[in-house]
């Protein structure tokens, strides 16, 4: 009986041992699976991949992440109040609550709420750009010269994989607006002014799709992920709530999440927004401002450059390494029309007539700053193309060779461009951008801060993404990134930062 019993024993050591060299496996497995997943590079030992998002959160980026989710929608809600209430300034709300002239109820009652002509309009808005993308397929390729639309590759995912696009953003702007311009021209079937009158009910709308496309994302993760393999959990809710869990999450085989609600419906809407705003100062004071115009005609060449280049933005931060969470839903839906457009409806409640040396001025720092941005994106993606032989500012491109691994564990090479904009500071593209952003906001004149927040924000956002950029970057290439950052000092501004 003894002897059974000991024998048991054994098997039952036995059986723990495998169990424990079997545990033990798959955790180096998964460590190894994810020290190359983002790549460490061959010559480092970087414990945990950096693709994207992290795989555990501090205490620090836990409370920011807290702190945006309370205070971002409300944020949002201000900027567009207090042109609704205040005129536009930023500070009289505030002296007004501190006196007690105002509280918080009083300022939120005479916002105007939620309606059902504003829900109409959004979800018609929105049911349109779904049947443009999912419905008709690109043909613009086919007659403009050096376009790519129509089926385009994205990048290699975490897992290795590559997905494919049906880029037909170009095509979708352009009949949206020939539609709108038929609309203010011949059919008038509503007004042009029916954004800038709905604002704030828009306002309350799009915040619904935005939870909601947020919300479903976090549960399609968790339930039915398009690719689990591409999944991250951190264990912790609120960060992968807001961070995303899914890397690419799709319905059918082309709805994409990230393509569509990055590009539309926001984007395209960006343009109309604006032409809104040019309606309502014709209808308010008979005239359409200087200021008003180059807004206009500059955030058209952004979003215009943003369409022609759809098929390159696939090869960008948004698409290539965040994953799908509240920051990219709730923010496409939300943050990017009512933020990015703040200096059209701060010239709506504010008419400003710019001098001719102002308007040349503002003029000349947006096309120089775009490009700036233009250029130093071409020149990285033609690189990247032609693998290094191309020309670039009339030479043969000098660049570092660096090497990396996948989430299934093989070797990519890769090369970083050490000459061109490239050479003269890590991320010009960044710097152009701003230069763009800062002539949005003078086009505004110097009367109120309210239409600079937004190269506030843009400066936040571009800086934090490329310390977040360069940060993966060294965890993906190692010390062939030290390599590249040893010859390429500077980030934004040579010689400064
Ligand atoms: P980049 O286009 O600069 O891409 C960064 C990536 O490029 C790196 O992760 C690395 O990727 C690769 N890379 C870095 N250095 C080199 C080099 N020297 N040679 C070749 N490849 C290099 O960044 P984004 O995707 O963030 O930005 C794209 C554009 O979009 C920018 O112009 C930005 O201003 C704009 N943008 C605008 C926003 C807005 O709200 N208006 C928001 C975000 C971006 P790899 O792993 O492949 O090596």
């Amino acid at each position: 009986m003894r002897g059974a019993a000991k024998k048991e024993m054994q098997i039952i050591l036995e059986v723990l041992r495998e169990m424990s060299s079997a545990v033990a496996m798959e955790a180096t497995r998964r460590r190894q699976r994810l020290s190359s997943n983002g790549g460490a590079s061959e010559t480092t030992e970087e414990p945990a991949g950096q693709w994207g998002r992290a795989w555990e959160v501090d205490w620090f980026s836990l409370s920011a992440v807290i702190l945006l989710l309370c205070t971002a929608p409300f944020l949002v809600f201000f900027f567009v109040m207090v042109c609704d209430q205040y005129q536009c300034s930023v500070s009289q709300p505030l002296v007004e609550l501190y006196s007690g002239e105002a509280t918080l109820r009083s300022i939120w009652e005479k916002a105007p709420s939620f309606t059902w002509t504003a829900a109409q309009i959004y979800t018609v808005w929105v049911s349109f750009q779904v049947v443009l993308y999912m419905c008709v397929p690109d043909i613009t390729h086919k007659f403009l010269p050096g376009y790519a639309g129509g089926v385009q590759d994205g990048a290699r995912t975490p897992a290795g994989l590559i997905n494919k696009y049906e880029i037909n953003g170009l095509q979708s702007w352009l009949i949206t607006h020939a539609l709108w311009y038929a609309n203010a021209q011949y059919f008038h079937w509503f007004s042009p002014t029916i954004i800038f009158d709905n604002w704030i009910p828009l306002l309350w709308c799009t915040n619904i799709l935005g939870y909601v496309v947020s919300t479903f994302a976090f549960v399609k993760a968790y339930l039915f992920p398009t690719n689990a393999e591409d999944c991250k959990f951190t264990g912790n809710v609120f960060y992968n709530y807001m961070m995303g869990i899914e890397f690419n999450p799709r319905i059918g085989k082309w709805f994409d999440f990230k393509l569509f609600f990055n590009g539309r419906p926001g984007i395209v809407a960006w343009t109309l927004i604006n032409l809104s705003y040019a309606a309502k100062q014709q209808e308010l004071y008979g005239y359409v401002t200087n200021s008003m115009i180059l807004v206009n005609v500059l955030q058209a060449i952004y979003v215009l450059d943003f369409f022609w280049n759809e098929a390159w933005y696939l090869k960008t931060i948004d698409i290539c390494h965040d994953h799908f969470g509240w920051y990219l839903g709730w923010g496409d839906c939300v943050w990017l029309p009512f933020l990015y457009t703040l200096q059209g409806l701060y010239l709506v409640y504010n008419p400003v007539q710019l001098s001719t040396t102002h308007a040349a001025a503002v003029l000349l720092l947006g096309l120089v700053g775009y490009y700036v941005f233009r250029s130093t994106n071409h020149q990285k993606d033609l690189f990247r193309r032609t693998e290094g032989k191309c020309s670039v500012w009339g030479k043969k491109p000098t660049f570092i060779e660096c090497a990396y691994r996948s989430g299934d564990g093989s070797l990519h090479h890769s090369k970083l461009m050490t000459s061109g904009f490239w050479g003269v500071a890590r991320h010009l593209n960044y710097t152009g951008d701003l230069m763009g952003s800062l002539a949005y906001c003078a086009a505004c004149g110097f009367g109120h801060i309210h239409p600079y927040f937004y190269i506030v924000y843009m400066t936040i956002l571009l800086v934090h993404r490329c310390v977040r950029d360069e940060h993966r970057c060294s965890s993906k290439y190692g010390k062939d990134w030290k390599r590249y950052t040893d010859a390429v000092p500077y980030r934004l501004l040579p010689g400064i930062f």
